[in-house]
C-alpha cells in the first residue's frame, strides 16, 4: 500500500507537515511532529506511570489521514454524532497471549461506523508511562481497507475486573467511510503495541464478521 505523503499529518495532533517545524515519517501513514515528540519526552521525564499529559495524549480523538477532501466537507465529525443508522451485535471474543478481546457491536453511521469492544488483559505493571491501546486494521470482503486505528478513546473498567490479575478497558474504535454496500464480510484485526516487544510477538486478533447473512 502506498499513501500520499503530501498530505501527512502527524498521527498525534493532526496538524499537516506546513503547520510544524519537523515532521518525522514511521511505517505506513504515521507520523509525528516534533512538538509531539517533545510532549513525548516530556511525559518519559515523569515520575507517574498515568500522568495529566499522558493521558491528555492519549485521550486525543484519532486522527483521520487518509481523506483530507471529507474533512474539509465535514470539519468536525463528532458534532454529526447521532444515534446509529445501524446496529449488529456481534459478540465475539478471543484469547491471545494471556489477554482476551470481545467485539460487542458495530455501529454505522451516516459518514462512519464505529466498532465496540472490551480488552481484558493482566494489569500493566508500574514504572510504564504508556496508556494502553489497540490498533485495529480492517478490510471487507470487497477489498476495502481501514489501516491503522488506533481504537479511539479507552476506558479503564474497574468494576468489570474479576479480581487484581485483570484490568478492563472499554474502547469504541471509529472508522471512515463506511464498509461498502456491496461487502458480506468484515475482517477485524487488532493488535497490542506492546507486544511487538515479546519474543515471540504475538498474533494479532483476528475476527470475521458477517455482515449480511
Ligand atoms: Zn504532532
Amino acid at each position: 500500500m502506498s499513501f500520499d505523503r503530501s498530505t501527512a499529518r502527524c498521527s498525534f495532533c493532526g496538524h499537516p507537515s506546513s503547520e510544524v517545524r519537523r515532521m518525522i515519517a514511521g511505517p505506513g501513514a504515521a507520523y509525528i511532529c516534533n512538538e509531539c515528540l517533545q510532549l513525548c519526552t516530556e511525559i518519559l521525564n515523569e515520575q507517574t506511570p498515568f500522568s495529566e499529559k499522558a493521558l491528555e495524549l492519549a485521550s486525543r480523538p484519532p486522527v483521520v489521514i487518509a481523506t483530507p477532501q471529507v474533512r474539509e466537507q465535514h470539519p468536525e465529525p463528532t458534532l454529526l454524532k447521532r444515534e446509529p443508522t445501524r446496529t449488529i451485535t456481534i459478540e465475539l471474543e478471543q484469547k491471545q497471549h494471556g489477554m482476551t478481546l470481545m467485539l460487542h457491536q458495530l455501529h454505522y453511521y451516516t459518514d462512519h461506523f464505529e466498532l465496540r469492544f472490551l480488552w481484558i488483559r493482566p494489569p500493566l505493571t508500574s514504572g510504564f508511562t504508556f496508556v494502553p491501546r489497540l490498533i485495529f486494521f480492517l478490510t471487507d470482503s470487497t477489498g476495502m481497507q481501514w489501516p491503522g486505528d488506533r481504537g479511539g478513546h479507552l476506558l479503564a473498567r474497574p468494576e468489570l475486573a474479576n479480581g487484581p490479575n485483570h484490568a478492563v478497558y472499554q474502547g469504541n474504535a471509529r472508522f471512515q467511510p463506511l464498509p461498502s454496500p456491496d461487502a458480506r464480510m468484515l475482517t477485524v484485526r487488532a493488535t497490542d503495541p506492546l507486544g511487538q516487544f515479546e519474543e515471540p510477538a504475538p498474533h494479532a486478533w483476528h475476527f470475521d464478521i458477517t455482515l449480511f447473512s
